[in-house]
């Protein structure tokens, strides 16, 4: 339209107005399908693209918003950490980077603890901000996971991690790794008390994060298409000699080789996640279809009344009650094989936190040793 403007006079283009420029960002190709998707659509079907399916990311405001009763939920405070303890400076100093992350994601650290219902039952969510140096876990991040998983043992609420992560925060070296085995000990203590720990992997989770406690769920729930692993293909590649599979590193693939659950469309998450966590507790579920299936609908209706109507629901309760059966005896097998994958990864964990702190023992005992001779 420029040649068009460029023939209104000055004059009359002042008295008129400059036109708006369009913003860029109402359209957005999908990834997927390369289809342009307007962000009214978008927000409607929660950023799944509507041609394919492919599941964009969500910010976890939205995503925190579809899950919980109502929309509805109380965040927490995030504890305080030191600030880059290693005054750590690549090619811009580390402070700068938090700072630029915050203005930018307008968030103040890369993960968002919160509590609330779903279906009625209480749980606490600790869901990562892909927008926040991509997710990175420091020692901020592993603190709140810490301090989320005693809130659930406070609460007696189950336990839900949402993955979205590049991995540990390479600026905070050794301070961030540590925060892996941190992690893993903190769930264990979830799971000690016998609560449900639920991890829902979504795109994409990476790094020291997949190798923590996004692995160690009593069931890992991946959003399609969403990528999970742990090094680059690259990597990979040049270590073991071999070219891998084109897919290998999603949410399908790794549900195929047993390491995921199950894979669930965004929209049906809530609902998954209300089942699950109502067998897992044996809790009745309000407003969802509870542990003991049939829909409550179908109840519903019956009750109303009307012969045809409830013959119908009758045999869709019976048919929903076949497959929930079905679907609560898939997940108790899941249970069985994620607690055995739970419990290698967790006794490897403490393996590795006792040698660490055996290695800082002796560190410390040498020192003392070495000021008490230099004494
Ligand atoms: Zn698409």
């Amino acid at each position: 339209m420029n040649w068009l403007a460029n023939l209104i006079p000055p004059r009359i283009r002042s008295f008129v107005g400059e036109q708006k420029e369009v913003p860029d960002n109402l359209w957005q190709k999908c990834p997927g399908c390369e289809a342009m998707l307007f962000h009214r659509d978008l927000a409607v079907s929660h950023n799944v693209c509507y041609h394919c399916g492919h599941h964009l990311r969500l910010s976890v405001k939205e995503r925190l918003e579809i899950m919980f009763d109502d929309g509805k939920y109380e965040e927490m405070p995030l504890p305080q950490v030191a600030h880059d303890p290693l005054k750590f400076k690549d090619r811009k100093r580390y402070v700068d980077r938090i700072k630029d992350a915050q203005s930018k994601s307008g968030l103040k650290e890369a993960i968002t603890v919160v509590c609330g219902t779903m279906g009625g039952l209480p749980v606490v969510v600790a869901a990562f901000n892909f927008n926040y140096m991509g997710g990175s876990m420091g020692a901020a991040v592993g603190e709140a996971i810490v301090r989320a998983a005693e809130l659930a043992l406070q609460k007696r609420a189950a336990f839900i991690t949402i993955p979205a992560s590049g991995g540990a925060r390479m600026q905070e070296g050794m301070l961030s790794l540590i925060q892996m085995p941190r992690t893993v000990a903190a769930i264990e203590l979830v799971k000690e008390a016998m609560l449900p720990y639920i991890v829902i992997l979504t795109d994409p989770t990476t790094g020291g994060v997949s190798a923590s406690f996004a692995m160690v769920g009593d069931i890992h729930i991946a959003e399609p298409g969403a990528m999970i692993g742990f090094a680059g293909r690259r990597v990979i590649e040049e270590t073991v000699r071999e070219v891998l599979p084109e897919d290998f590193q999603t949410a399908e693939y790794l549900l195929e080789h047993g390491m995921v659950d199950m894979v669930v469309p965004r929209k049906d998450i809530k609902e998954t996640l209300v089942n699950i966590i109502g067998i897992l507790t044996k809790q009745k579920v309000a407003g969802g279809s509870g542990p003991n299936g049939g829909k409550h609908k179908s109840g519903e209706n019956q009750a109303r009344g009307g012969k045809a109507t409830g013959k119908a629901m009758k045999k869709a309760g019976k048919r929903g009650k076949r497959v929930v059966s079905k679907k609560t005896t898939e997940v108790k097998a899941n249970i069985s094989k994620a607690s055995s994958q739970a419990r290698t990864a967790q006794s490897n964990a403490k393996v590795a936190v006792k040698k660490e702190a055996n290695e800082t023992k002796k560190a410390a005992v040498k020192d003392t040793k070495k000021t008490a001779s230099a004494g």
